[in-house]
């Protein structure tokens, strides 16, 4: 597309950031910014990194946009979506 996607840091990937709206969020998230809950009924965002969608992740929207002031490199927060055991797929 246009080449200007943000890339998340999870996973190195340019990602589609999409906002979630309050009553859109009827479920509890992690939020890999600050490993704190994602309460229902919070305005967040998604960020869907191209290519892989599974490994979308739901942040609080500051810990989106401060993101760059996490350290870089190995984040703790290792996806724990990907730990469902779903098998590694093809790439
Ligand atoms: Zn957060």
């Amino acid at each position: 597309m246009d080449g200007s996607l943000p890339v998340d840091p999870l996973t190195g990937s340019p990602a589609e950031v999409r906002t979630v709206q309050p009553y859109q969020a009827t479920k509890r998230y992690l939020c890999p910014g600050c490993n704190q809950d994602l309460e229902p009924g919070t305005g967040h965002v998604v960020v869907v990194p191209r290519g892989a969608p599974d490994l979308r992740r739901h942040w609080h929207r500051p810990c989106w946009e401060h993101r760059q002031r996490r350290r870089p490199g190995r984040a703790r927060a290792q996806p724990v979506n990907r730990r469902r055991g779903q098998p590694p797929g093809p790439r």
